[in-house]
């Protein structure tokens, strides 16, 4: 029997790292039946950044049948986002209520370190292997094809074969690295600063209780994101020249953030805990998603910015979708380039959509009411929350064209990041309600006229 003593030299599907974006897909291909090898270099729980999530991430639990199993793990509910302009104190929220009825309307906050062990009992559960403290050092190849991986585990070194690799492996990806398909996104060179905070009582939140917070101010932007009833994460994020070269880190993290009056108002009787950590040059893509014998999910393949909470949704969007395409290619082989190509459009038009909302916060200068400005949306703080596409887009609305913001940001040019490929339009857990919302409104307007769908 196969086990972390024992593990399979030969499966279906090799996923490189246990972040969401690995677990997600793990889990899947176990569920359909397929053999599964998780290798992860660290030892689970570990420290992870990126603990806001979205509430579309809702409907992969489901999928995976682990929403319970994430619900009962306690963590802080999070309804809305609060987006706040500095000293001042004014702020805008938009509650994911806001979206219109049918869609998720309340997600999670989590410490990474906690949700990513969970989800990778998820994938053991499922019937993946899921071996820790397993370094994979090397992409095995017959010809141009990718068979296997070379790894380190218990002081030993293995090799495993199998049909398909998918590389979760984030930052560190082993076939972004091994191909040289990396990017870096010059106009986004932002670092990041931040530390955890214990004591947090939410009574001194000016705002919602378990709501992310953002405040944009001159030089960047700050987020406060509650992990546990008891515990805030604060991050300022900058331009790096702000940080190159600096001796005193937190004086500038100090600085930055008490320039959010209500991010400091809730911070009121909070001590920080451990050391103030630095993640800086974060931003970059590939053009090439998938090759032959692999597949790349999540950061493996693109990041662009943390500002509106979408990397974990993205993960575990592309995990789910990867996990798909390999069990599809599985069983139908000759349908591979199709497939590849249709999972490839589908990660660039979620990553693309995503990385125009960020370059449109950062050109209006850290303003999520300056961007909707110039899209035409001239919208005071306090109704920012009652228009359904400003809700729908920052809870993860990036295939769905109907949308008028995406559209918006679909037209500037100057916010291309990948070289031009055709998008993947559909969202994957809302398109029914969509038509059928389409349908209803043309209803309205045109008794008779058929829907059209936006190109
Ligand atoms: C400053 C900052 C703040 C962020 N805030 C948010 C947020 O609030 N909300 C949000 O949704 N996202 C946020 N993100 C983004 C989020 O952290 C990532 O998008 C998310 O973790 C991606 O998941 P993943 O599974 O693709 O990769 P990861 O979570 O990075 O997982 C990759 C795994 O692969 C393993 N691995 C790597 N190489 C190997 C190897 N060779 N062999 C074996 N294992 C390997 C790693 O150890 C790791 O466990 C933030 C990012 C940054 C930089």
């Amino acid at each position: 029997m196969n086990s972390a003593e024992n593990p399979p030299a030969q499966v279906d599907v090799i996923v490189i790292g246990a972040g969401p974006a690995g677990t997600t897909a793990a889990a899947k291909l176990a569920q359909s039946g397929r053999s599964v090898l998780v290798l992860e270099r660290r030892s689970l729980p570990r420290f992870h950044i990126g603990e806001s999530l979205l509430p579309p991430i809702t409907a992969i639990l489901e999928e995976l049948g682990a929403y319970d199993r994430v619900l009962e793990q306690g963590y802080v509910l999070k309804h809305g986002a609060e987006f706040s302009g500095g000293r001042k104190g004014r702020f805008g929220r938009i509650p994911f209520a806001g979206q219109g009825p049918g869609r998720h309307h309340v997600t999670f906050q989590v410490e990474r370190a906690h949700f990513d062990k969970t989800m990778a009992d998820v994938a053991q559960e499922s019937g993946a292997t899921v071996l820790q403290e397993a370094t994979v050092h090397e992409l095995l190849r017959d010809g141009d094809r990718v068979v296997g991986v070379r790894y380190e585990h218990g002081g030993r070194t293995h090799t495993a074969h199998a049909s398909y690799v998918i590389d979760a492996g984030g930052r560190a990806s082993k076939v972004a690295h091994t191909f040289g398909l990396r990017r870096s996104i010059d106009s986004l060179r932002m670092v990041a600063a931040y530390q955890h905070f214990k004591g947090l009582d939410e009574k001194y939140n000016p705002g919602v209780e378990g709501d992310l917070q953002i405040g944009g101010h001159a030089e960047g932007w700050v987020w406060a994101i509650p992990i546990w009833p008891d515990t805030v994460s604060v991050g300022a994020v900058m331009p790096r020249e702000l940080l190159h070269g600096v001796a005193d880190r937190e004086a500038v993290f100090r600085d930055h953030v008490s320039r959010i009056s209500r991010i400091t108002e809730r911070l009121t009787g909070t001590e920080p805990v451990g050391e103030l950590k630095v993640e800086t040059d974060y931003c970059y893509y590939s053009d090439t998603i998938t090759g032959d014998g692999w597949f790349m999910a999540g950061d493996s393949a693109c990041f662009f910015d943390p500002i509106f909470s979408g990397g974990v949704f993205l993960a575990m969007a592309t995990g789910l979708r990867a996990a798909q395409s390999v069990d599809t290619i599985l069983g139908e082989p000759e349908r591979t380039a199709n497939v590849q190509l249709a999972y490839s459009d589908f990660y660039k038009t979620g990553y693309d959509v995503y990385g125009r909302l960020i370059h449109a916060y950062y050109e209006a200068g850290y303003s999520l009411r300056g961007f909707l400005q110039s899209a035409g949306l001239d919208i005071s703080g306090d109704q920012l929350g009652t228009n359904k596409w400003v809700a729908r887009l920052v809870s993860g609305d990036f295939w769905n064209p109907r949308n008028i913001l995406l559209r918006h940001l679909r037209g500037q040019p100057r916010w291309n990041t990948f070289a031009p490929f055709e998008p993947h339009w559909g969202c994957p857990f809302y398109e029914d309600l969509n038509v059928a919302e389409d349908e209803a409104e043309q209803a309205a307007t045109e008794p008779g006229a058929r829907s059209v769908t936006v190109a």
